[in-house]
């Protein structure tokens, strides 16, 4: 893996920073020692691996890909980092990211962007599009990204690799950095379905240091991996092929469900009428949410602090105008709109609202369907600069993948074809703790 990284990351750039190549050949020793000594082993030990770098890692920098955390070590690691290690995977270096994964390209990150590997020239997609090109051009066996509106599966979509953002819960967020708590998961960016079943089924399951963990009981996710599509139930929600959507990418797309119909799945067309208020809801929750997490940046307890201060105010007002860019500044500024008394009704408390209605359309549909299908984005990956100056046309590029995140289901994304040599995703969408379900669909359609 550090070969492969030498020879590709100066074009792809998908790390902020690799891990020390000693302390990872260590871990890999370790794990060898584990397998040659006959212990029952993981099926992740001794495997290459990034993480996405608002996952804190233990004396590890975990940066946010932001200034103001540009230092910081973590005195703990994430629960899904110390799963990770447990199960003898090397984390070998961590990825880049929209800063504090506010962005859909992986351009706001404070460091570089990032590129796509199969076009040097386009975006890998974002806000864990780090993780998603590591993977896709080989410079580790897999990776986690975290999801908020779209960040795990827009970037596998636009890298070509499988992303699965679980349901809210699955996953312990404990050491993940927050971005927007009550939409935040992490999960895994995998080269196949069977290795997603794999990370998942490691990383997933009950933390006490997580108030919001399911205590239900984790499954055997390769179990579910039978092949088998017969009798599946598939909605259809005409929503998710409106007029925004790239005719090429509806047609691959369409072709992907056909084919999972010819294999025996029952296809039938779902109605989610909500669909086009859920834009909106999440930018104005996703915000509200962002401004109150990071009002913890403040210079005193984490990170960068600004010198030559007048007094505390003034220190605070510089950390934070240096620390932080500017789409993050935007969301703060945003969200301390929508909180602030007068118009909290009218905006905030409107969004929840909107949120539950949302659900509402995906519990009816799954009244009737196993799982939906749809596209994962509008457009195969877009060249940098092109939206980095419009926030508003960034925003719509995960108008796909963010009403799982406010209905908090799963959701996955594979690779379903190309659009002028470029990968494009088939999203399927789970019900509550559906994960099996979608690994198998997602596997016997692979
Ligand atoms: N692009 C969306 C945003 O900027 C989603 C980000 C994410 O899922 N972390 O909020």
């Amino acid at each position: 893996v550090y070969a492969r990284i030498e020879v590709v990351e100066d074009q792809v750039k998908a790390l902020v920073f690799t891990v020390e190549r000693d302390k990872a050949m260590k871990d890999a020793q370790k794990a060898d020692t584990r397998i040659a000594a006959g212990e029952t082993i993981s099926p992740l030990t001794g495997i290459p691996m990034v993480l996405k770098d608002n996952i804190c890692t233990k004396g590890i920098k975990t940066t946010c890909a932001s200034r103001i955390l540009a230092e910081f070590r973590p005195p703990y690691d994430a629960h899904v980092a110390e799963e990770l290690a447990q199960a003898g995977a090397v984390l070998c270096g961590k990825t880049n990211m929209d800063e504090f994964a506010m962005g859909s390209s992986t351009e706001n990150s404070g460091y570089f962007a990032t590129r796509n590997p199969w076009d040097l020239s386009r975006v890998p997609g974002g806000s864990s599009g780090g993780s998603a090109a590591a993977v896709a051009a080989d410079e580790a066996v897999f990776s986690l990204g975290s999801d908020t509106g779209g960040s795990i599966r827009q970037p596998a979509s636009f890298c070509g690799t499988v992303g699965l953002k679980p349901t809210y819960g699955l996953i312990s967020r404990y050491g993940l950095i927050a971005y927007a708590s009550s939409l935040d998961q992490i999960g895994p960016i995998t080269k196949d379905v069977t290795d997603a079943a794999l990370v998942l089924k490691a990383i997933a399951g009950y933390d006490r240091k997580d108030s919001t963990s399911s205590s239900m009981p984790v499954p055997d996710y390769q179990a579910a991996l039978t092949g088998e599509l017969r009798g599946l139930k598939v909605g259809v929600p005409r929503e998710y092929f409106g007029p925004g959507l790239e005719p090429e990418v509806k047609e691959c797309v369409e072709k992907a469900i056909r084919l999972m119909e010819s294999m025996g799945a029952q296809v039938a067309e779902a109605a989610m009428p909500h669909t086009e208020y859920a834009l909106p809801a999440y930018y104005l929750i996703a915000s509200a949410e962002a401004s109150s997490n990071l009002a913890r940046f403040d210079g005193v307890r984490y990170g960068y602090r600004a010198q030559e201060a007048e007094d505390v105010v003034s220190m605070f007002q510089k950390t934070r105008r240096y620390g932080f860019g500017k789409e993050v500044k935007r969301r703060i500024m945003l969200g301390t709109y929508a909180l602030s008394s007068g118009y909290y009704d009218a905006y905030y408390l409107k969004a929840l609202k909107v949120r539950t209605l949302v659900k509402q359309d995906f519990d009816r549909a799954f009244e009737k369907f196993d799982l939906l299908a749809a596209p994962t984005a509008s457009h195969p990956a877009f060249r940098h600069g092109e939206k980095v100056d419009d926030p508003l046309a960034m925003y719509l590029s995960d108008v796909l993948t963010i009403p799982i995140n406010l209905a908090g289901i799963p959701a996955i994304s594979v690779p379903c074809g190309f659009v002028r040599d470029l990968p494009v995703g088939l999203q399927l969408i789970g019900k509550p703790f559906g994960e099996e379900t979608l690994l198998q669909a997602s596997f016997a359609y692979e």
